[in-house]
């Protein structure tokens, strides 16, 4: 029997584009990175960002879609290997292809952060994984706020996948292919570098930038980055080293040792990669088999190997443990919005940025991480107090922004930051006098509702003394 044809449904959402208007290297589709980010439920829970980079057609976006199947199939499957899927059922998702033109550009998000927990937390449904539209839309129509609300309270991390445009193609330059790299690696929390056949000598060439950066972060204790896998596909020497992590990590203990005759530069990264990544793997996996080259082939699974259906149930499940941490604090899915902005403003402002200005940038928007936790924990105070049956004096008012306003700076004094300690000093002068301008917002709603209750009271009084 022959796989069911190819079809588009949802695709990745272009985010950052090489070549924005204005003579801007790179362009950020803001309103796209909002719809993805700042979803209601979603953008609140910490992230996990699995990225793939690494040159054009070299399966990526190919192998996203196998993550997607995983994400969204559901847990009793996830555990048993049955989310692999039916013999005839095309892959779909981000969109790959065969030929030789490339054919994603800068940096692809899946649409939709898939709600899980990491493997020591509980397994929750998520209605917004399908990747069905219609099992999407029925739910949309389905499901009121307040369940929305109580789903993904109960979840614990929301895992966004990252496609991104090919490493070395004619087209672009190497800057640019390297801040594209850069790009998705800061933003990532697992980075998975796509190779063909082998870790050659060049393939380590764009983590340079990273051992200098982690240099300039690993100060403390923490990691700058979290993980780092080598995807070897097509891996043709299994009697050398086995496929998968076990023959991966033979290889790379043999690829990341320095030897005298190593270009120096390319020795430096071999020295100090470890001390900016917290795990670097590498996995070998096997070719998929001759269908991929054939015109019309769906990636089915009918028309993959046995071997390399193994091995991707070794590797897709191992994948989405990781949180973003920037500085061993937890990413929520809303912060990476800063990030992404911040980023792409200084790659557009100076081609090859120093390593400095991406740290500083870093250490800035690690502090308004903070201080936006800090405020919404003000919020969550304050709220049910405005909210409640009676209004309030401004006496009891007062004391509850005090109460309100020192656990909000407990939470920004126990949030880990960078930076000097001036500009955290600043920034938390900057909350506080948020949270005073909170509490003149709050003072103005409760004097509206004092003087609602008032006038409520005297039509009650004039009713009866009239009656
Ligand atoms: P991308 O440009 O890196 O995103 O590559 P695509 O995912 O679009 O895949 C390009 C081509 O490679 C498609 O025809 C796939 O069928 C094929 N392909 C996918 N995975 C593999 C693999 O592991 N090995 C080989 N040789 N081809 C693959
Ligand atoms: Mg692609």
């Amino acid at each position: 029997m022959s796989c069911a044809s190819k079809s588009a449904a949802i695709a990745g959402v272009p985010v950052v584009r090489p070549g924005g208007g204005g003579g801007a290297r790179y362009e950020l589709d803001e309103e796209a990175l909002r719809r993805v980010l700042l979803r209601p439920g979603v953008q609140e829970l910490p992230a996990v960002v699995v990225s793939v980079a690494g040159a054009y057609r070299g399966g990526k976006s190919f192998i996203l879609d196998f993550f997607l199947r995983y994400l969204t199939a559901p847990p009793p499957s996830q555990l048993s290997g049955e989310w692999l899927g039916i013999e005839d059922e095309p892959l779909k998702g981000f969109h790959w292809r065969g030929g030789a033109e490339r054919d994603t550009t800068g940096i692809h998000l899946w649409p939709e952060p898939i709600v899980t927990t990491t493997s020591n937390g509980e397994k929750v449904g998520n209605p917004y994984t399908s990747c069905n539209l219609k099992m999407h839309f029925f739910w949309l129509t389905h499901t009121n706020v307040t369940n929305t609300v109580v789903t993904y309270t109960k979840a614990n991390v929301a895992v966004l996948l990252m496609d991104t445009q090919g490493t070395f193609y004619s087209d672009s330059t190497i800057a640019q292919n390297s801040a594209i790299f850069a790009l998705s690696t800061f933003i990532s929390s697992v980075q998975i570098y796509n190779l063909s056949g082998n870790i050659k000598e060049d393939d380590l060439q764009p983590l340079q930038l990273f051992t200098a950066y982690g240099k300039l972060a690993c100060e403390g204790d923490d990691k700058a980055f979290q993980t780092l896998l080598f995807l070897v596909r097509d891996w043709a020497s299994p009697y050398e080293h086995a496929h998968g992590y076990c023959g991966g990590a033979t290889l790379l203990s043999k690829r990341l040792q320095s030897k005298p005759n190593q270009n120096p530069e390319l020795r430096e990264v071999r020295e100090h990669i470890r001390s900016c990544f917290d795990s670097i793997k590498c996995f070998l996996m096997p070719h998929p088999g001759h269908a991929v080259e054939k015109q019309n082939f769906t990636g089915c699974l009918r028309e993959l190997t046995e071997k390399f259906r193994l091995k991707l149930l070794e590797l897709v499940p191992s994948l989405f443990d990781t949180p973003k941490l920037i500085n061993g604090e937890r990413v929520r899915v809303q912060d990476l919005f800063d990030y992404f902005r911040k980023y792409v403003d200084i790659y557009n402002s100076d081609e090859a940025p120093e390593v400095t200005t991406i740290y500083k940038a870093t250490a800035d928007i690690c502090l308004l991480a903070a201080s936006r936790a800090a405020s919404s924990v003000y919020a969550a105070c304050m709220e049910p107090r405005i909210n409640g049956p009676r209004s309030l004096s401004r006496r009891v008012l007062a004391d509850a922004h005090a109460a309100a306003r020192a656990n909000a700076e407990k939470v920004y004094a126990q949030k880990k930051k960078l930076g000097s300690q001036t500009d955290v000093q600043d920034r938390l002068q900057e909350l506080i006098k948020e949270l005073q301008a909170s509490l003149s917002h709050y003072e103005l709603s409760n004097d509206a509702n004092v003087r609602k209750t008032v006038s409520l009271a005297r039509k009650a009084y004039d009713t009866a003394v009239s009656n």
